[in-house]
């Protein structure tokens, strides 16, 4: 898909039209036979977890820039963000969902909110899943801010619907270690963790992100069960 020409406002809106219209909605939606189907769920062999509904918190932006890489040069560690989409019912991926993610920048700063980064657009963006159900993102590790374990919240969007926000999580130990390199240095301990985070106590542990070193960066992986709607 040319990703050029959306723009930052009513892209998705555009999206909708666009499967409605010129593919159909079938087409965007059809799930991929890349999964490992009904028949492995019915054995035992695979199951799918649905992944917790979250709120979405006070600083969504909605039809964010469709892009890989959101830190526009923004200091943090590396992270690549993996992030599968999975029919919930039948474990089968879900190809062409628009995966929508923002975080807090290392400094613990939202784009959009607060002096300087009004018209700003750092850390927020859109990838659609391929035909395994993954969506690829490049960001940086997320900073802290007051009263929040450090998470990556998400919507993800099926034919123009959201079928699913959440918020995903990093493993408290990893977040230790990436928190021991600069930028995340300069700024004093985080004030909450997963266990004692009031989002995360409600089934936030099945969001919680499987998080390996590479290198000098970090690779998180998340597989969300969602429902059509
Ligand atoms: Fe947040």
């Amino acid at each position: 898909m040319d990703e050029s020409r959306f723009t930052r406002r009513g892209s998705l809106v555009r999206l909708g039209g666009l499967a409605a219209g010129a593919l159909g909605v079938a087409g965007l939606e059809a799930g991929s036979s890349d999964g490992a189907g009904p028949a492995a769920v019915a054995s035992g062999q695979v199951s799918c977890v649905l992944t917790p509904e979250q709120t979405e918190g006070p600083y969504h932006i909605p039809d964010e820039l469709v892009r890989r890489n959101i830190t526009e040069g923004r200091a943090g560690t590396p992270l690549s963000l993996r992030a599968y989409v999975v029919d919930a019912s039948t474990c089968k991926a879900i190809k062409n969902a628009a995966v929508d993610i923002w975080h807090a920048d290392a400094g613990g700063v939202y784009s959009g909110f607060g002096a300087g980064t009004v018209n700003r657009t750092f850390m927020r963006g859109i990838q659609r899943t391929n035909a395994k159900g993954l969506a690829l993102f490049r960001t940086v590790y997320p900073g802290w801010y007051q009263g929040r374990t450090v998470h990556i919240h998400v919507k993800v969007h099926l034919g123009g619907s959201v079928v699913h926000t959440g918020q995903l999580y990093f493993p408290d130990t990893v977040t230790d270690a990436a928190y021991r390199t600069a930028p995340y240095t300069s700024r004093p301990s985080r004030s909450t963790r997963n266990a004692t985070d009031s989002v995360y106590r409600n089934g936030g542990k099945k969001s919680l992100m499987t998080v390996r070193k590479s290198g000098s960066a970090y690779v998180a992986t998340i597989m969300m069960g969602v429902h059509r709607g």
